[in-house]
């Protein structure tokens, strides 16, 4: 589940430009220090401090130890799983607001839909992905579904660990509450 990432911001000669690496982890290293080779829970660069400072961080997505679909992935809280890739996972909602209603998450740690847009666009078409696969599993596609991902406190955020809502099997209410 876990993989090497760059944190680089390109701000040394010699240096590479872009965030984080698929290819694996920088080389150079300026001002990075074995301190600095550690495992955190979230790539956005926004979340690293100091991060001007630091040229070149690696980095390992690890489970977040208090994150409750983080234990679901790893199988220590029990789930209704409907779907699995992978690297996403869709599991039906414990208090369903309507006839179908599935959650759609990464494997990977991110807290919310703008560190994982931010971060890796190619497992955020994973989860979109998933979510179209759920919905004609549940046969709510034709007739039309939603796709909620509540960012934040204020939008009703509980869970931070990034996740869509299918929502499906009766007629949705606009605007939402
Ligand atoms: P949100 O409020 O957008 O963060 O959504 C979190 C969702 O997780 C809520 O709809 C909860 O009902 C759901 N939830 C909480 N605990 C569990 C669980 N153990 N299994 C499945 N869904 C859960
Ligand atoms: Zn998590």
């Amino acid at each position: 589940m876990s993989r090497l990432v760059c944190l680089c911001l390109g701000v040394a000669p010699g240096g590479h430009t872009g965030g984080e690496l698929s290819a694996g982890p920088c080389t150079t290293k300026v001002g990075a220090t074995s301190s600095q080779d550690t495992t955190i829970s979230a790539v956005s660069r926004s979340w690293w401090p100091n991060a001007e400072s630091h040229h070149t961080v690696r980095a390992t997505i690890a489970p977040v130890a208090d994150c409750l679909f983080c234990k679901i992935v790893a199988g220590d809280i029990p789930a209704e799983r409907v779907a699995e890739s992978s690297r996403t996972v869709a599991f039906r909602d414990i208090n369903p607001q309507a006839p179908t209603h599935v959650l759609v998450i990464p494997k990977d740690h991110y807290p919310d839909l703008a560190s994982l847009a931010s971060s890796d666009a190619d497992l955020l078409a994973e989860v979109a992905v998933q979510a179209q696969q759920v919905a004609e599993a549940e046969g709510i596609a034709a007739g039309g579904y939603r796709v909620v991902f509540n960012t934040g406190a204020e939008a009703g955020q509980t869970v931070f660990h990034v996740h869509a809502h299918v929502l499906g099997g009766r007629r949705m209410a606009w605007p939402p509450g």
